[in-house]
């Protein structure tokens, strides 16, 4: 989910901060009538669910010690018990423990439509006995929730669509259109991601018309009422910059204007003086549109003016002093190391900063790098880039831009608010643009418009992807399986 963003490759520690929506009066009344939609949920199909969720969370699939091909292989069982062929089920990936479940739901082909793709990783971040309050590779049930590591991210979405695909299979449903689920490894960590290998190496078992991946959008509660139902759509690129100063240094006792620290200090400033420009996309409007009608007065306005032609600069200027809507409207760059001199009694010899920025979509980042030469204004502080993979530092950061949004499309979109709608009706679809990357990056490059799909609601206070004692409300948990069940039917229905 957006501002809690189920995962971030690049910088884990990151991941999920959590958005603070503030909610109207009138909103919290209409949200009063909870629906209990866990409810249209059998016995069989909980118990189910249960099961698998169970099942996953108790396979320890972490980079370190964990066996993302056991998970896979438990799922191609259950699919295969289920009654899916084994020749439309593959277990591959580039080596013995990250192999990944490609399973696909045959349709009709009656509308002459490509399938569409899911995908789910099945690798979770490391977590530590001795950190958590019961073992994170127990399945425990407590007060109303599931605990262990993947209840939130993303194990819990594994479960529902091998659920729902095993519901849809034995009740005999057939889609218009093929359905592949793709569950896979090294999303949050590793070196064999398994979208990116299915795309470089087996494209025609993935091959699909457009992508859903539950790692993002959701519901989001605030004390267990929907406020907003969210759809990402697009996603901001991540670069690092290290800016650096050097000097030949000296005695501190007799120092000279030329320093190494002032320099680069002088360039911060520079930086923090200096926000990058305002600009829309598809996404972002439809973001402030729809914001626009859950918040209320001055900001309700400022984002009404931001929308129009031209936009209102002092309600970009209020409107940027939220953080949310600061990293919604423009490209942002911040410091976030900083180092420098090498005894108390020198004159520096070095001075260094990281400068973290998270690049609107249709910009490079070696666009920002120039934008960053301009901004740092001094020859004196050089601007190189930090390869995210390796952590080497080069000159020229890479020329590839942010991939625009996808369409939002109406066959994606419309199917999508009906179930919405029916489930929490009064929580708005809100499109996002998520400030951080999921496996969608690699779906997206591959030139597939992806998104971020997801019926599980979290609350507000209680998001714990790769923090200790992850849980997810067992109700929220039924509401997710409901939810894809719901949704995909609606999606695939022969029209
Ligand atoms: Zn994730």
């Amino acid at each position: 989910m957006e501002y809690f963003h189920r995962s971030e490759r690049v910088v884990p520690a990151t991941v999920k901060a959590v958005k603070s929506l503030r909610i109207t009066g009138t909103l919290a009344l209409l949200c009063l009538s909870l629906p209990l939609a866990a409810d249209h949920l059998d016995e069989a199909a909980r118990t189910l669910s249960r099961d698998i969720f169970k099942q996953l969370i108790e396979i320890n699939t972490t980079d370190s010690v964990g066996n993302v091909t056991t998970a896979a292989r438990a799922m191609e069982k259950r699919l295969l018990d289920a009654g899916f062929p084994a020749a439309d089920l593959a277990v591959l990936g580039p080596n013995d423990r990250k192999q990944n479940l490609v399973a696909r739901f045959r349709g009709t082909g009656a509308g002459g439509l490509k399938p569409i793709l899911i995908i789910c990783h099945l690798d979770v971040v490391e977590a530590r006995r001795e950190d958590w309050t019961t073992d994170p590779f127990e399945f425990v049930e407590k007060d109303g929730y599931f605990y262990g590591r993947g209840t939130q991210d993303m194990k819990d979405s594994d479960a529902i669509l091998v659920t729902d695909f095993i519901r849809l299979k034995r009740e005999g449903y057939q889609p218009d259109r093929d359905i592949i689920l793709a569950l896979t490894a090294d999303e949050e960590g590793g070196t064999a991601n398994g979208v990116d290998w299915l795309l470089k190496n087996h494209r025609d078992l993935i091959d699909a018309d457009f992508v859903l991946n539950p790692d993002s959008g959701g519901v989001y509660t605030e004390n267990g009422k929907p406020v907003d139902v969210e759809l990402e759509a697009t996603e901001k690129l991540y670069a690092d910059f290290q800016l650096t100063s050097l000097n030949p240094g000296g005695h501190s006792s007799r120092p000279a204007p030329d320093n190494a620290i002032y320099h680069l200090a002088d360039a911060l400033g520079r930086l923090e003086r200096s926000p990058f420009p305002f600009e829309l996309n598809s996404v972002t409007r439809a973001y402030f549109e729809r914001m626009a009608t859950l918040e209320k007065g001055q900001t309700a306005e400022d984002m009404r003016a931001v929308l129009r032609t031209p936009p209102d600069p002092e309600a970009i200027a209020r409107l940027s002093a939220d953080p949310r809507f600061n990293s919604t409207m423009r490209t942002t760059c911040v410091a976030t190391r900083l180092s420098g001199g090498h005894a108390n009694n020198a004159l520096p010899q070095t001075a260094q900063a990281v400068v973290n920025c998270r690049i609107l979509p249709g910009h490079s980042p070696e666009e920002v790098q120039q934008d960053l030469v301009r901004i740092v204004a001094d020859p004196k502080v050089s601007v190189r880039f930090i390869e995210s993979a390796t952590g080497n530092v080069v000159d020229r950061a890479p020329a590839k831009k942010a991939l625009p949004p996808p369409p939002l499309r109406a066959d994606v979109l419309k199917p999508f608010e009906k179930i919405a709608d029916e489930m929490w009706p009064g929580a708005p679809v809100v499109p996002e643009m998520e400030t951080g990357a999921s496996d969608s990056i690699y779906t997206m490059a591959a030139g597939i418009p992806s998104y971020g799909i997801c019926g599980v609601a979290i609350d507000h206070g209680d998001v714990r992807a790769h923090g200790k004692d992850e849980r997810l409300r067992v109700d929220s948990y039924y509401d997710g399986v409901d939810f894809y069940y719901r949704y995909l039917k609606a999606l695939t229905a022969a029209r």
